[in-house]
């Protein structure tokens, strides 16, 4: 539940102004890492900005950040352009991946280092500084240098510095990459908890789809410089805008597949690549039959995945049960349902897909809200 009062200094979401780019061009002497990038970040909302390695992610969020400048376009919140403020003046929180804790200054001082410089009176400093680390539970450790913390620790610190500015906006690059898979499971949950609770504007830069797809609201998927699609988790997973994004979201990703390789399939004109997802390729049922050869499979406990070649194309299924031994040959079923279309430029065509959300991923988005 919101608890609005928690971060007084924060005005409600109705009265807060969307972030949004346009025409945001960033080309460096070597590179021309952002182009012509059109979006908007709404207010209270979690945005992730995902991406492979070198897409332009971090630019992007330094752009927002002001620790660089566009070379084109506008950059705004609400109806005001901020493209011209320094960082201090665009009332921005930010979290990046290391963490920059002073280590000559205890857990107190680390947390309370912009408010000293704010000239924030002592008072409200004590004040914000024991609500902002019983919020994130530093109380008992106040009094420690960084040194004497675990990762996870140094983290929340990080983080508790960025919550006790009381800023509306809050920027955050990578900030869990350093932390091991257990504690990073921990900190999504309370970093997305924290955003709803204080009804922050996050905008969360990420390579990790699991991380983008258990956090956001809606996820900026970039490739080489480019916004590619914009969407929920759940409409990124059930109708990918491109070829791209079908093959980044997903653990296996979407099978794709040549449309030579899947010949009795009945695809729209202009068909290149068919996708389906490897928990929906079925062992019965109605659909398209095929023979496919098992190569290997992968047991992972509550399930396993199976890669099998089909056509010359390889193809992945998910399900659970017994392992199969390699060399076997199994007997396939792709329901249409499931089937997305995309032409040679990789864009997605009307498929069958478009018309049936994905039960599994509904599932797994109703019970995390
Ligand atoms: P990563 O996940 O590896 O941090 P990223 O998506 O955040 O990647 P950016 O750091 O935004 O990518 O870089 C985008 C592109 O711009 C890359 O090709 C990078 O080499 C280039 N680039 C970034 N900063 C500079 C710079 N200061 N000078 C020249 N090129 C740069």
């Amino acid at each position: 539940m919101k608890d609005s009062t928690a971060n007084p200094a924060v005005p409600s979401v109705a009265a807060r102004p969307d972030l949004s780019l346009s025409g945001v061009t960033k080309a460096f002497a070597t590179a021309t890492a952002l182009q012509d990038v059109d979006v908007t970040l709404p207010a209270g909302k979690f945005s992730v900005l995902l991406g492979p390695s070198g897409c332009g992610k971090s630019t992007l969020l330094r752009l927002i950040a002001g620790l660089d400048h566009p070379t084109a376009g506008t950059i705004a919140l609400g109806p005001d352009r901020i493209d011209h403020l320094p960082p201090k003046g665009r009332n921005l929180a930010m979290v990046f991946q290391s963490y920059a804790l002073f280590p000559h200054l205890d857990v107190a001082e680390n947390i309370l280092f912009g408010l000293s410089v704010r000239r924030v009176p002592k008072a409200e400093r004590q004040e914000r500084l024991e609500r902002v680390a019983s919020m994130m539970g530093l109380s008992e450790l106040l009094a420690r240098k960084p040194a004497e913390l675990s990762g996870g620790q140094q983290q929340r610190v990080a983080l508790a510095r960025a919550v006790i500015s009381q800023r509306p906006v809050c920027l955050m690059d990578e900030p869990l990459s350093n932390l091991d898979a257990k504690l990073r499971a921990e900190m999504r949950s309370e970093i997305r908890a924290l955003q709803q609770r204080l009804d922050l504007t996050m905008v969360y830069v990420t390579h990790d789809q699991v991380e983008a797809m258990t956090m956001a609201d809606h996820i900026v998927v970039m490739n080489a410089g480019r916004v590619e699609q914009v969407a929920t988790p759940r409409d990124l997973y059930a109708h990918p805008a491109s070829v791209f994004v079908a093959g980044f979201i997903g653990t296996p990703p979407m099978n794709l597949l040549p449309r030579a390789a899947i010949p009795g399939v009945a695809a729209p004109a202009g068909a290149a690549t068919i996708g389906i997802r490897p928990e929906e390729v079925a062992q019965g049922g109605d659909g398209l039959r095929l023979r496919a050869a098992v190569r290997s499979v992968e047991y992972l406990g509550a399930d396993q995945i199976v890669t099998l070649e089909v056509g010359g194309a390889r193809l992945l299924l998910r399900q659970s049960g017994q392992a199969l031994p390699p060399g076997d040959a199994l007997s396939l079923t792709l329901p249409e349902p499931a089937l997305h279309f995309f032409d040679d430029a990789g864009h997605r065509l009307p498929s069958p897909s478009d018309q049936s959300p994905q039960p599994q991923q509904e599932l797994q988005r109703e019970t995390r809200a």
